[in-house]
């Protein structure tokens, strides 16, 4: 510019331009709903599919394709698309892969807003049904010519079944149905759905790999490009923005969460161990525990277990009693989500929820087990059922 620019103007344009070559660790965080083209032509040529260049904020930026490709390449996929949460990630799925007429399977022990989701598709002509989480080959028998998808979660997050996926993934593909995975219990380390035979992982990012209690994020991965494709066009047509402060806090959670997530196990497998004896407590629900249905299946596909498990108190308790125990609880808070720092406890009415509940009336209790000192954690615990 030749005539210096009024002041109004400086304070939008400059011809300053910061020093190339800057170099760091942290992944640099990107704002922007505009992306600038360099001109015209290259604004016509934009594609918004091809994630080697940018089109506009909502379809990527450097720091939402750099969490995308490190999620894929920790999950042992090739695509990955983000969403604004672990739910509208599970809806991206849906809402790609499915349409009027369709049917869905899922788990009956699947997390409820899926299963709240399951109901909500009948509005758009596609028959969602439960079925037995612990099925394995056995969902052969409900899969129709129409069963396009066959959703699963290893294990379920508050009964904590774990599921057979490579007998599902048999049964699903010889007729036809692609099977998703919600890995978000493993955190995508300690389960390896693609290898298991699942065509698309879910996770929700908000749990081990945010670790700070503070972001809502999911995320879809796939390795079939054809599979990845059809998302592609919902993640779009859906608008599934995600900020680029809260892709970063994500990103910033990656380098330690394997060893959050290993502390997550140990801390929770002393916990439910000592549950395990105590005598308020008639079933722990913990998939490393033989006590937990599907506990073979946990063995054999699984390399560890994270902090999420539940108890089932003795009958002889009511809900206004094992109520009291939470809210006796110091160290833990009452909320949902976990994946955090910090230990949570939450009951639920498990019978209501669940069609097929073989494990009586005792109330649920379902525990996250964060980073504190679990000697500490099953003091409190223990002071907490003292008041029972
Ligand atoms: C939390 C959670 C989700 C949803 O994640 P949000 O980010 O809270 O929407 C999905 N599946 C499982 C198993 C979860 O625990």
């Amino acid at each position: 510019m030749t005539n210096p620019k009024s002041q109004q103007t400086a304070l939008i344009h400059t011809d300053y331009e910061a020093p190339s070559g800057f170099a760091a660790f942290p992944t640099a965080i990107h704002h922007a709903s505009t992306v600038l083209f360099k001109n015209v032509a290259a604004l016509r040529s934009g594609e918004w599919r091809e994630k080697n260049a940018y089109t506009y904020g909502l379809h990527g930026t450097p720091t939402t394709f750099t969490l995308e490709a490190r999620l894929a390449e920790i999950e042992g996929g090739l695509h990955c698309l983000l969403a604004p949460s672990g739910l509208a990630a599970i809806a991206m799925v849906d809402f790609a892969l499915l349409k009027s007429g369709d049917d869905v399977l899922l788990p009956d022990n699947v997390y409820n807003p899926n299963r709240e989701l399951g109901r909500w598709l009948a509005d758009f002509g596609v028959s969602a049904r439960y079925y037995d989480p612990l099925i394995g080959a056995g969902i052969a028998a409900l899969i129709q010519p129409n069963t396009k998808l066959v959703w699963t979660e290893a294990p379920g997050s508050v009964s904590m079944e774990v599921p057979d996926l490579p007998a599902i993934c048999k049964a699903a593909h010889e007729k036809g149905a692609l099977v998703a995975l919600d890995n978000t219990w493993a955190a995508g380390l300690a389960l390896r759905g693609f290898e298991l035979g699942v065509d698309v992982v879910m996770q929700a990012l908000t749990k081990y790999q945010s670790g700070g209690s503070d972001v809502l994020m999911g995320a879809v991965i796939t390795r079939d490009r054809a599979v990845h494709d059809r998302i592609s066009q919902a993640h779009m047509r859906l608008g599934m923005g995600v900020g680029a402060d809260d892709t970063y806090l994500v990103l910033r959670g990656l380098p330690t969460m394997k060893l959050r997530f290993e502390a997550h196990d140990r801390g929770a497998r002393k916990v439910a161990a000592w549950l395990k004896a105590r005598p308020e407590i008639t079933k722990v629900l913990h998939p490393a525990l033989e006590d937990c249905p599907g506990h073979d299946i946990w063995k054999r596909d699984f390399s560890g277990a994270g902090g999420l498990f539940s108890v089932l108190f003795d009958e002889r308790y009511t809900e206004a009693q094992t109520d009291r125990f939470v809210d006796e609880l110091k160290l833990f808070g009452i909320g949902y989500s976990w994946g955090g720092a910090n230990s949570l406890a939450v009951p639920y009415r498990i019978q209501a929820m669940r069609q097929d509940w073989q494990h009586g009336k005792g109330i649920l209790v379902r525990f996250n087990i964060g980073l504190e000192d679990p000697d500490d954690l099953i003091a409190d615990i223990e002071q907490a059922l003292g008041k029972l």
